[in-house]
């Protein structure tokens, strides 16, 4: 049965109620013309070792494969662009995302919030949350629910809130009027690729991850990958230089989720206090931060790389 205007209206506004900076919604078609930018990317290597991302290509195509009764995609985006930052002469530098709790844990947290407001009002509905999820293709989809575009850099930017997003898929049996997709703004800007230090974003929309800060200070931190060691220009988990360069990112509202402000001790770390990181400190430090999954000894290690 389709849901009415009013329904799609009492998502939205509840999204907002919540804390979520936008929420859009689509049709759970097949993303034919991405999965096959995607096949054609990971023949070509340009996940290095990030072999997880060969999995789950059915599913990436057809979202439905993941719940059989989904009618709607709901996207929900939650800025996270913190109003304090790390020095900007830091000689270690940590990806902004990284600055407060895991977003992994809050946004899940949040959305299940959602659902339970949502099914109090609309009885019966189904719904399913997926937060950096390998089965889904979570920017392609945040840019169909209206959300934003893929801006060259291969993010999702949004006129309002930039590119500094966590992004949340919810799969609903609930048949719901759809948003349209935002046309692309990056018109003639080039800054994304012309800033990146390692030459990551190849062309437009066209990222090498295997190069990237990013991908060497996070992803290829497991025990069986190995890597040409590239410079890592003071970076010692992710990196935010392509996104720094947007102009889209000029001027735009710092988070209002209490949970992504950072932890003040990160703030105060001076060169001398990473260079003396013991495991201690590290686990404390992180305690409640995406940073841990990567462990102590990879970070010594980017630590090492970003000073030499
Ligand atoms: S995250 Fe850093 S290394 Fe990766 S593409 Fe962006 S600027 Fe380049
Ligand atoms: S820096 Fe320019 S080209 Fe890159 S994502 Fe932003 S607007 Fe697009």
């Amino acid at each position: 049965m389709r849901e009415n205007t009013d329904t799609v209206k009492f998502i939205k506004d509840t999204a907002k109620k919540i804390g979520f900076d936008g929420c859009g919604i689509a049709s759970p078609v097949v993303l034919e013309r991405d999965v096959d930018y995607l096949i054609k990317w990971l023949s070509e290597n340009k996940h290095g070792n990030i072999k997880y991302l060969e999995k789950n290509i059915e599913q990436k195509a057809d979202i439905r494969k993941l719940s059989g009764n989904a009618k709607s995609v709901i996207a929900l985006v939650q800025n996270y662009y913190p109003s304090k930052k790390q020095d900007e002469n830091a000689v270690y530098k940590i990806a902004k995302y990284a600055y407060g709790n895991d977003y992994h844990a809050v946004m899940k947290t949040k959305a299940a919030e959602f659902i339970l407001a949502l099914q109090k009002k609309i009885k019966n509905a189904e719904f399913k949350i997926f937060v950096d999820s390998n089965t889904i293709l979570e920017k392609a989809w945040a840019a169909r629910c209206g959300l934003g575009w893929i801006g060259k850099n291969t993010l999702l930017l949004n006129k309002d809130i930039g590119s500094f997003m966590f992004i949340c898929i919810i799969l609903t049996d609930l048949v719901l009027d759809y948003d349209e997709m935002h046309e692309d703004n990056c018109g003639n800007c080039n800054a994304c690729i012309n800033a990146c230090p390692v030459g990551a974003i190849e062309k437009p929309h066209q990222l090498n991850a295997s190069k990237c800060i990013a991908y060497h200070t996070i992803e290829s931190s497991s025990a069986n990958v190995q890597d040409e060691p590239i410079s890592t220009k003071g970076w010692i988990y992710g990196c935010d230089i392509c996104q720094d360069a947007c102009p889209w990112n000029n001027e735009i509202p710092f988070t209002k989720e209490s949970a992504f402000k950072p932890n003040p001790d990160l703030l105060k770390m001076s060169k001398n206090d990473w260079e003396k990181l013991n495991e201690k400190t590290f686990e404390k430090l992180f305690k409640d931060s995406a940073i841990k999954r990567i462990g102590f000894e990879k970070m010594k290690k980017n630590i090492e790389t970003a000073g030499s």
